[in-house]
């Protein structure tokens, strides 16, 4: 038999009777993004935790299995179809181990929320504190309980599933697709919109096929371009890999719809060239020039960050930094038109309000609890990110966003941060206790071995931080539609 990423993407993942994909548990070690997009839900995770899960399988036996398969099932809602995930069935054939259930209960009233660079990650190596952070949220702390966490990052240029295989393997710790928002997720929303985009930014053909991963009908790239038309770069040749993924076509007669900078552009001068000449195009046709300059396209940008964290000592420029040249230079170019551009990310409140239908989502089927939490952590290194989308978003949500900045990225000890922190802390490890110490002083629960309300048994099962005792689990409260 091929290897499973040698087979095309629906054709093997392993089908439930109703016709839906059952859930992989797939190594970080050996997983693939052929493999995860082979179809259904998948959560990555840590090689040890393969084999010590393989070795104790599932205490509740088969029955225990398939619960937590239909949970982690139901987490994919989110991203599929919008249909409910069928309780009825699973498929004890599916590839990797079956979900062992949860052996420490939830906090329920609260969750943190995570930006990666300059928080969990710099220069794509883990920040030391970033793992013991994760184990405490894992379990791993005085009061016995797991803590939801999603993560939500500007960066991008990957697909989800491949972020989430490096981060498992970074930080040593599960990680589903069903956590996780990038810059461009939400760009996956607007494939109806338009059928021919142009994609800008990443390595090499990365960002086209995230685009084509989306759903995007007809992706063009700077490349194509280029290859088409040597002029349109006069500094810039294309190398022989990518005159071979560049797709040559009839730029004359395409009509580009819009441009969308899905990652940070690795050819400054050549990107931003093409931009402003379908900015200042009649219409997107590629080869033309307005005479009023305004007959462009629209461009969206995946965030608006101007620096960011890298593994430089200083920060370094970001998408955001690019976005302002191409709009100053579209001014300077047409004697003073404005160029109105658009980004998601943070700190826009689009990209909060998506992350409280995740987490919600992420709550209800990881940790069974069907509520939105009190408070929300968000911790970030960014202040006109991070900080000002946390503060802003409290504003108008129902529920408490409460912003920590760490020192350990862009904001430096010593500044005056431009949009002012609910606390500031050295590290993500410290921001992880701080939310967890106000929480549990809030509820007047000590810790476990420490005189404390009792965290365990059957009762611990079942506590509430709000004061309500948690119905047992019923189909019913894992079914529950989709959020939209
Ligand atoms: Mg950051």
């Amino acid at each position: 038999m091929a290897p499973p990423d040698m087979l095309s993407p629906l054709s093997q993942a392993p089908l439930l009777p109703t016709g839906r994909p059952a859930l992989r548990r797939l190594s970080s070690m050996t997983a693939t993004e052929g493999i995860i997009n082979a179809g259904g839900p998948v959560v990555v995770v840590p090689e040890r935790l393969m084999h010590r899960r393989s070795k104790t399988h599932d205490p509740r036996g088969f029955a225990g299995a398939l619960e937590s398969a239909r949970n982690e099932l139901a987490s994919m809602n989110l991203e599929e179809d919008g249909s409910p995930a069928s309780l009825s069935e699973s498929s004890p054939d599916t590839p990797g181990t079956p979900a062992s259930p949860p052996e420490v209960p939830s906090a329920d009233s609260f969750a943190f929320a995570f930006d990666i660079d300059g928080v969990l990650l710099r220069g794509g190596r883990p920040i030391p504190e970033a793992i013991e952070a994760m184990k405490v949220l894992n379990g791993e702390n005085e009061y016995g309980m797991k803590i939801p966490y999603i993560f939500l990052t500007n960066g991008g240029g990957k697909t989800e599933a491949e972020r989430c295989i490096d981060l498992s393997r970074q930080l040593d710790i599960e990680v589903s697709p069903a956590q996780f928002i990038c810059g461009h997720t939400p760009m996956r929303e607007m494939v109806e919109k338009y059928h021919t985009v142009l994609v800008v930014g990443g390595e090499g053909e990365k960002c086209r096929e995230v685009a084509e991963g989306y759903g995007f009908r007809d992706v063009i790239t700077p490349g194509d371009i280029i290859k088409d038309n040597e002029a349109t770069t006069p500094f810039r040749r294309l190398t022989n890999e990518e005159r071979k993924n560049s797709r040559k076509r009839d730029y004359g007669s395409t009509k580009i719809e819009a441009i969308f900078v899905f990652a940070d552009s690795r050819d400054w001068a050549g990107d931003i060239q093409i931009m402003l000449d379908l900015a200042m195009s009649k219409g997107g046709y590629i080869g033309t020039l307005s005479e009023t300059f305004d007959e462009g396209i629209p461009i969206y940008f995946s965030h608006s960050d101007i620096v960011w964290s890298a593994a430089h000592d200083n920060v370094r420029l970001g998408m955001g930094a690019l976005r302002r040249m191409v709009e100053m230079l579209f001014k300077d170019l047409t004697k003073g038109k404005e160029l109105e551009t658009i980004a998601f990310g943070k700190p826009q409140i689009g990209t909060f309000e998506f992350a409280t239908r995740l987490l919600q989502q992420w709550r209800k089927d990881e940790h069974h609890i069907n509520r939105p939490p009190e408070t929300v952590y968000f911790v970030g290194d960014t202040p006109e990110s991070d900080i000002k989308g946390t503060n802003q978003f409290n504003e108008k949500a129902k529920n408490t966003w409460y912003s920590i900045l760490v020192r350990t990225g862009v904001y430096q000890e010593g500044t005056e941060p431009a949009y002012k922190p609910m606390a500031t802390v050295d590290t993500v490890l410290d921001a992880v206790r701080h939310g967890m110490e106000r929480e549990f002083k809030k509820k007047k629960i000590g810790p476990k071995d420490n005189g404390g309300l009792p965290l365990n048994g059957s009762t611990f099962k079942n506590l509430s931080l709000s004061g309500e005792v948690n119905k047992p689990l019923t189909p019913e409260i894992v079914t529950t539609p989709d959020l939209v």
